[in-house]
């Protein structure tokens, strides 16, 4: 076996040793495993049951139609559809697959309808060639039935590590993850700081993204090295590499253990300063993560993520569950809530009816501005919050804020879920803070509005940079451009942390400069004494606080705030580290 290396981009740190999962990927990405000798009349049941529930859902729009002002084309396009499920091509075919290979559902369903869809390209009449769009649409609903049902996502094998490799991955898929345990993923495409990075640095395990090629060269279980660092993945490892990297990860795991000792040390420089570090998460099991290292509150509830991988969306009780918990969990320290920051990278189903597709996503009805516009749904997340703030230490961050008419807009929706709240004796914290994130650059260069009717506020790096340099976060061709670094960043960040200090108010770092270790002293010169950050960096990092004498860092991180010149701002960021 020829032994190779990749390069991506170290999204997620540590080395994962283990075997590779490919995920395939038709119109929908799709698992594809082998199935147990045992399981495989069970893998076809599965399937059979699939089959019949879409033909259900299939008369069930049959039904609702009769009587309905529904077009008449629509009751054609249901035939067709019923025609095509109904078809032994499509209903019996990849039961055979199944069998013969061994393989899951999802992969012998998607194999067929290549198939199919490759013999109606051959056809000449236009109208029948055509119809192969509607294959793939019936097929992908039976598909979503059988990837919404245990048995979607790869069991990863037992006693060896499965890496999964993938083109690319949406947040969503990712969240899933949280259930499996994967000792590392790969992606041909992602850039450092898209929402998928993100998470996969909250499942803790090692990711690479940007590898470009890595699905196509990389074979069904293969042995892999993918060192999350250094963002290398070694394809088929002779021995004498595979020694070496399990040393590496038996010293990553000791320095881990060493770190734990940190756990419950308050974090204060050598100089007296002490530091608020805080957790982000994404939903309420990763509680466990932010206690275990230490996190004196949460500094980043991403609450869209309870919208993800589900068909409806998620009521007020059942918001308020998960606020609830989160708020509880952590007994009173606080808790910070960010109202939903759907829309550009993270659409959920349930949003089908109210979402659109934008021409520039990034630049549209995303965050604040879709909640906003949809007054109903932010409505019932604030009541769901407010009510939650009843148990615990409960705050409220507001995403992409950019002018004062929106947060004007934001704080009377508040005082609107309140007074209903009242009306209805329901208790609420009614001094609730609301804080706002920084994350677009307007927001810092007229930063008074968000001084005076804001409690707190979050800056959102990841963001900021992303409006500020004009550069696509999830865009890896231009991931090369995205440099937190740039002065133009430093100064922002220097504004907005001098701005709020003079004004009194407290302001965080949120994104995932705050998690990054080799930053955190600059952080520190710039005046910045509260980070949130993903919970697996918050030891490294209060490990780096605890080493900072503030007044020794001064002198160079003013030169850095004065430096126009981003590989010297880095060489400079580099001395810092070895004071
Ligand atoms: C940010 O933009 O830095 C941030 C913390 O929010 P998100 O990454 O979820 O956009
Ligand atoms: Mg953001």
């Amino acid at each position: 076996m020829v032994s190779f290396a990749l390069n991506g981009v170290g999204v997620s740190g540590g080395i994962a040793i283990g075997r590779a999962q490919l995920v395939s990927h038709a119109t929908l990405e799709v698992a594809h495993y082998t199935i147990p000798a045992g399981k495989v009349d069970a893998e076809i049941t599965r399937f059979a049951h699939a089959v019949a529930e879409v033909k259900h859902e299939l008369e069930g729009m049959h039904t609702a139609m009769t009587g309905g002002d529904v077009p008449g084309e629509f009751g054609a396009f249901l035939d067709v559809h019923w025609m095509i499920l109904n078809d032994p091509t499509l209903s019996e075919a990849p039961k055979r697959i199944i069998l013969e290979q061994r393989c899951n559902a999802e992969w012998a369903l998607t194999q067929q309808m290549g198939v199919l869809v490759e013999q109606f390209e051959q056809i000449e009449d236009a109208y029948l060639r055509e119809r192969k769009a509607d294959i793939v649409q019936v097929g992908e609903r039976v598909l979503k039935r059988l990837m919404g049902k245990p048995g979607a996502l790869p069991a990863p094998v037992a006693e060896e590590q499965t890496i999964l490799v993938a083109h690319d991955l949406s947040p969503a898929d990712v969240i899933q993850f949280k259930h499996h345990r994967y000792g590392a993923f790969l992606t041909d495409v992602g850039g450092v700081t898209s929402h998928t990075a993100i998470v996969a640095r909250s499942l803790n395990v090692p990711a690479v993204v940007a590898t470009h090629n890595a699905r196509q060269l990389i074979r069904d279980s293969e042995m892999l090295i993918v060192d999350g660092d250094s963002g290398v993945v070694i394809i088929n490892p002779d021995r004498a590499v595979l020694s070496e990297y399990r040393l590496k990860q038996t010293e990553l795991e000791l320095e881990r253990q060493k770190l734990k000792r940190l756990r419950s040390k308050p974090a204060t420089t050598i100089d007296g300063h002490h530091v608020e570090l805080h957790a982000n998460i994404e939903l309420p099991e990763d509680l466990e993560q932010t206690l275990e290292n230490g996190a004196t509150g949460v500094g980043l509830f991403r609450s869209e993520f309870l919208f993800l991988n589900r068909a409806g969306l998620p009521g007020e009780d059942e918001q308020f569950e998960a606020y609830r918990a989160v708020a509880q969990g952590m007994g009173n320290r606080p808790v910070t809530i960010r109202t939903f920051d759907l829309g550009a990278d993270k659409n959920a189903a349930g949003l089908d009816g109210l979402a659109r597709v934008a021409p520039n996503p990034a630049l549209g009805l995303r965050a604040v501005r879709f909640c906003l516009a949809e007054p109903r749904l932010f409505l019932t997340q604030l009541r769901a919050i407010l009510r939650a703030s009843h148990y615990g230490n409960v705050r409220i961050l507001v995403p992409m804020l950019a002018s004062s008419s929106e947060i004007a807009q934001t704080l009377a929706m508040l005082e609107q879920a309140k007074e209903s709240l009242r009306e209805q004796g329901v208790p609420f914290d009614s001094q609730v803070q609301v804080g706002g994130m920084i994350e677009i650059p307007a927001a810092v260069i007229a930063m008074d509005a968000f001084l005076t009717r804001l409690d707190f506020l979050s800056i959102g790096t990841n963001d900021l940079i992303q409006y500020t340099l004009a550069v696509d976060r999830a865009d890896e061709a231009v991931a090369h451009l995205y440099d937190p670094l740039h002065p133009a960043i430093i100064r922002l960040l220097a504004m907005a942390i001098g701005l709020a200090g003079k004004a009194g108010k407290p302001i965080a770092v949120c994104g995932e400069m705050a998690g990054e270790v080799h930053l955190t002293r600059l952080l520190l010169g710039l005046g910045l004494r509260h980070f949130s950050m993903h919970p697996a960096h918050l030891l490294s990092v209060k490990q780096r606080v605890l080493t900072t004498e503030v007044a020794a860092i001064k002198a160079l991180t003013d030169r850095i705030r004065r430096a126009d010149n981003p590989d010297k701002i880095a060489a400079l960021v580099d001395r810092l580290n070895t004071l």
